[in-house]
């Protein structure tokens, strides 16, 4: 079997993604990557390469004009493109910043009006260049990644899951946050991740966006009645990692 030339590349994100695949050091991963050549990879090599690329892995939000030509680029060598991690699939967290006029001032304070720090509004990658797959999640979630490389490996489909992280939280049986006095979004959260954060005690917080027609007005009567958040905090956490519309 041909190894495929992969490449990682990376734009408005705190490159937390990539970080989350150098940790992969299990022997199925070690297996999966005999067959493939990474070509490029910032985080993990100083190698890098203008030739063709067969998957072409890419991590954060398209914020500035100027980025496009190099996503152009990218698309133009690389036969499959996957969005992988939050900020490239839906633009992220990133994208609180869409709502808000003076978000550089209020992080950065004088030093906002560095030239290095001017950005525009952020948006998935999917709004310069086709995209072929999305491996959502902040982190993006591991298995969900090497399973999108394994199905192009073996020429198979890939199949993405359309209900919310509750199925997988029931299937592995663990308790509802709601049940522990806590809250969680776990009922509109898109599936996929195996639902590892109630599973850790902790709530769904939708890294991975909402599913399709999700009822927000719905979640945020839970989120105020059930989980005792206040509304206006209801609102701004149904937000977080869906500031961009249909995310
Ligand atoms: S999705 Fe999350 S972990 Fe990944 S680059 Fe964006 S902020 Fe960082
Ligand atoms: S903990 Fe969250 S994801 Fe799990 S069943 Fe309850 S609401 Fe759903
Ligand atoms: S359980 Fe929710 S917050 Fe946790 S990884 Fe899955 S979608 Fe993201």
């Amino acid at each position: 079997m041909a190894q495929l030339r992969i490449a990682f590349f990376d734009f408005a994100s705190c490159e937390g993604c990539q970080i989350e695949f150098t940790n992969y050091g299990d022997v199925a991963t070690l297996q999966l990557l005999e067959h493939v050549e990474i070509v490029e990879f910032r985080e993990a090599m100083t190698e890098t390469t203008d030739g063709r690329i067969d998957v072409a892995f890419v991590e954060g939000s398209f914020t500035r004009e100027a980025d496009r030509a190099r996503l152009q680029e990218i698309r133009a060598r690389a036969r499959t493109v996957v969005a992988y991690g939050a900020c490239a699939c839906t633009g992220g967290i990133n994208a609180l910043k869409n709502h808000q006029d003076d978000f550089a001032e209020y992080v950065y304070g004088d030093a906002a009006r560095m030239p290095h720090l001017r950005s525009g509004t952020a948006r998935p990658i999917s709004a310069a260049i086709k995209v072929d797959y999305e491996v959502r999640g902040c982190p993006m979630s591991k298995d969900e990644l090497l399973l999108v490389l394994s199905n192009l490996i073996h020429g198979t489909e890939h199949w993405v899951p359309t209900y919310p992280v509750c199925v997988e939280c029931k299937r592995r049986e663990t308790i509802c946050r709601y049940d522990e006095g806590d809250h969680c979004m776990g009922q509109v959260a898109r599936a996929g991740c195996g639902a590892p954060c109630p599973a850790d005690g902790v709530p769904c917080e939708a890294c991975r966006g909402f599913v399709e027609d999700a009822n927000l007005n719905a979640l945020e009567r839970v989120l105020v009645d059930r989980g005792g958040l206040s509304q206006r905090r209801a609102v701004g956490k149904s937000r977080m990692f869906t500031a961009n519309p249909r995310s």
